[in-house]
């Protein structure tokens, strides 16, 4: 069973994305193959062919209230629609949950928020993505080095939205919609495969010190376009969008 080695490496969009296993924590005894319970990228193919499912669902979870401006869920949509066969559509539900945690969470505690609070799960054509936001930072976060989502399963985002918002609320600051969404495609960017995480490279870009990240600049999946501080993002002034090698291997591997 492939551990969840890289999971910082995929995981963070911000922090130090390289070598600390230290918070991997989601192999456990759930992680027996059950169809949500896999790792990051095991279902890049099943997300980006229409075979076996025909259809997406993405269940948005807002914790006490934490959610997306409108513009960043419809920008998410439309970046899926535009790589993604699924011929039946894509849709969006969403939800609210109350959950009364700490000062922050660990990845243990967001992976037992979505156990108690996901009701979408993928069936017949349908496959299903949670992306759960929260309204308190990750416990790992030190000043200006802070992580805004992560990719954690095959099906499961977690986004750190009071942060996303502490980071976009004034000037000098990119805007919140810009901010979001850059975060929100690049981590649905980790559950299509990218880079080299379940979709076959056609190409060689996967950047040699930020594994799962692509080693062209500007592109969605470049690493330092998030890399190391948040501070080197604060003069984003559009949304990224993945460059030419990365959609030939989404297409390769299915997607369009
Ligand atoms: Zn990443
Ligand atoms: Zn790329």
């Amino acid at each position: 069973m492939r551990k969840y080695g890289f999971w910082l490496a995929i995981a963070f969009l911000i922090v130090g994305c390289a070598s600390d296993d230290s918070n991997d924590v989601v192999d456990g005894p759930g992680n027996n193959g059950n169809a949500n319970l896999r790792n990051t990228g095991d279902s890049a193919e099943e997300l980006l062919r229409s075979d076996n499912f025909d259809q997406l669902e993405v269940e948005l979870i807002y914790v006490n209230g934490a959610r997306p401006e409108t513009t960043s869920i419809n920008n998410l949509k439309s970046f899926l629609q535009a790589r993604l066969n699924k011929p039946n559509g894509i849709n969006i539900v969403e939800r609210n949950v109350t959950n009364d945690a700490g000062d922050d969470y660990s990845i243990e505690e967001v992976s037992d928020l979505e156990n108690s609070s996901r009701t979408s799960f993928s069936r017949d054509q349908t496959i299903a993505v949670s992306v759960l936001f929260v309204d308190k930072p990750n416990d790992g976060d030190e000043g200006n080095s802070v992580v805004l989502g992560s990719a954690y399963r095959n099906t499961s985002l977690v986004i750190y939205q009071s942060t996303i918002e502490r980071f976009s609320r004034s000037v000098n600051q990119p805007s919140r919609v810009d901010l979001e969404s850059t975060v929100y495609n690049h981590e649905f960017g980790h559950l299509l495969g990218l880079v080299n995480l379940g979709t076959p490279l056609q190409s060689q870009h996967e950047d040699a010190e930020n594994d799962r990240h692509c080693n062209v600049d500007g592109c969605l999946m470049f690493f330092q376009i998030n890399g190391g501080n948040i501070l080197d993002m604060m003069n984003m002034t559009s949304i990224p969008q993945l460059d030419p090698q990365c959609i030939a291997d989404l297409q390769a591997n299915g997607g369009k």
